[in-house]
């Protein structure tokens, strides 16, 4: 069926990553794009075989000519306007590699009930949003993607939590707060004491043990020892002390405070995280960018999340777009996974990543 596609798709085999570390595999992408046959591969060679790398089913993608010339540059070390068969060797276990050979996880962001239903369902927000949408969408991903790690985040508040409307009494206000009276849901305030931080208060939600912190009864939980597709599954418990926030599954929002999340998927060799869930503007865009910052490959899937504010979600899309995240559909997702889509922008983020790295080791 798609094997007409299949075939024209020089990469698609190296998927495989026996057939990756062969030791005749680079020379075997030397020939197959050295059209001129002088063992090296000049600008317009090096710019076939990128888009060739990255397409979709055989289809190439467009890519921006400044981003072709700056790869080819990096990888030319000797500078004489060739890619040499070495100098391909360090593209194909820098670039090609995490290209065709990633590792995925699934991070599903508190798909839990008093976000949907509960005390602080999105409904009620200024968005008007119906997280249980996202439970069907994020199922289906569950059911049809071979990713290597599944990770539930949920939100794991005690029941004196500072982010909690309700417990405003329980704490001073301090002098730098921006607001002091008639204080609503919503408003950010600053407590005395450390940390100094500025907090939104939220009703009180996702309390310890509650039915209100249980995730969806309808979404999908999958189970090591019973998996089908033999994925590692990851739960991960956030905001779980009384005085810090935490809205991202990797960090506590004054980053005092790390969780096992980025230990434990480094640990699978992870290296792609798509990421979906409760609230798109806050816990789920929180994670994304803390996942670009900790050097993985960011996917938000838009259909699978519902925030709280349509124009923060907005934004915060814009930034990661900016910050090297991709933003894409659920019916993507398979595709990428299994690298028959491989899009150029996690190429030119795996390339700048590789670069960043480097700066940081040299300095
Ligand atoms: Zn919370």
């Amino acid at each position: 069926m798609n094997g007409f596609y299949e075939n024209g798709d020089f990469f698609l085999k190296y998927r495989n990553e026996k057939l990756f570390n062969d030791k005749n595999s680079v020379e075997e992408c030397m020939k197959h794009f050295d059209k001129d046959g002088d063992q090296a591969l000049d600008l317009n060679e090096f710019e076939q075989l990128l888009k060739s790398l990255f397409s979709f089913s055989g289809n190439a993608y467009f890519m921006q000519k400044p981003r072709i010339k700056t790869m080819f540059n990096y990888f030319d070390q000797n500078k004489d306007h060739k890619i040499q068969l070495d100098e391909l060797k360090n593209f194909w276990s820098k670039i090609v590699k995490r290209t065709l050979l990633p590792k995925s996880a699934l991070i599903i962001v508190d798909v839990q009930n008093d976000f949907i239903d509960g005390t602080l369902t999105l409904k009620k927000c200024p968005a008007k949003q119906n997280g249980a949408e996202v439970v069907p969408v994020i199922n289906n991903l569950l059911e049809a993607v071979p990713f290597d790690t599944i990770v539930y985040s949920l939100d794991w508040h005690p029941a004196d939590h500072c982010s909690f409307i309700e417990n405003l009494h329980l704490r001073k206000l301090d002098q730098n707060s921006p607001i002091k009276e008639n204080i609503k849901i919503l408003d950010s305030v600053i407590f005395e004491g450390y940390p100094l931080v500025e907090q939104r208060l939220w009703p009180a939600h996702c309390i310890q043990d509650t039915y209100g912190a249980e995730l969806h009864a309808n979404l999908k939980r999958i189970s090591e020892k019973t998996d089908p597709l033999g994925r590692s599954v990851i739960y991960v418990y956030k905001g779980s002390k009384s005085e810090i926030d935490s809205y991202s599954a990797f960090y506590d929002n004054c980053r005092l405070n790390e969780t096992t999340l980025n230990a434990d998927l480094k640990n699978n060799g992870i290296t792609d995280i798509y990421v979906c869930g409760l609230a798109a503007d806050v816990c789920v865009a929180a994670t994304s960018f803390d996942g670009l910052e900790l050097d993985y490959r960011v996917i938000f899937i838009d259909d699978a999340t519902r925030g709280v504010d349509l124009e923060d979600i907005d934004n915060q899309k814009k930034r990661l777009v900016k910050n090297g995240a991709l933003v894409v559909n659920s019916k993507d997702v398979n595709n990428m996974v299994t690298c028959r889509d491989r899009k150029p922008e996690l190429g030119y983020a795996t390339f700048l990543s590789l670069i960043s790295s480097k700066n940081n080791q040299e300095n």
